[in-house]
């Protein structure tokens, strides 16, 4: 009974106000495609792959504390001196970190350009 009453509530009103069906069906669209945007909104390739890496480069990168997001505002992999960008939105490399890096990324080797 309760649907039925709820299924009857028009979407507007002839004032053109927003009814209960149409704000319920608005904000399920908004909340399913939060996830959605928020995979948008990452930035960059997945770097985070160390398949290919041998013990010792991949100890490295743990010790050095590689994170393929830096949480620091001006300073990623981008705009460090030891990386080397890659194709556009494709992982780089870095003359210290062995293995795929992310242009977002950061570790605690990060220099500027002199
Ligand atoms: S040294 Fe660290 S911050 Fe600099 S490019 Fe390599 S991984 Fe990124």
């Amino acid at each position: 009974m309760h649907d039925k009453n709820f299924a009857e509530v028009p979407s507007a009103d002839a004032s053109g106000k927003m009814g209960r069906r149409d704000l319920l069906r608005r904000s399920l669209i908004v909340l399913a495609a939060a996830p959605i945007l928020g995979a948008c909104g990452s930035s960059g390739p997945d770097c985070s792959s160390t398949s290919g890496l041998d013990p010792a480069a991949l100890a490295n990168r743990t010790t050095m504390q590689y994170v393929e997001h830096s949480v620091r505002a001006s300073s990623h992999c981008s705009n460090c001196r030891f990386y080397t960008a890659g194709a556009a939105n494709a992982c780089g490399s870095c003359t210290l970190i062995a293995g795929p890096i992310n242009p977002d990324g950061y570790c605690n080797l990060f220099s500027a350009p002199a």
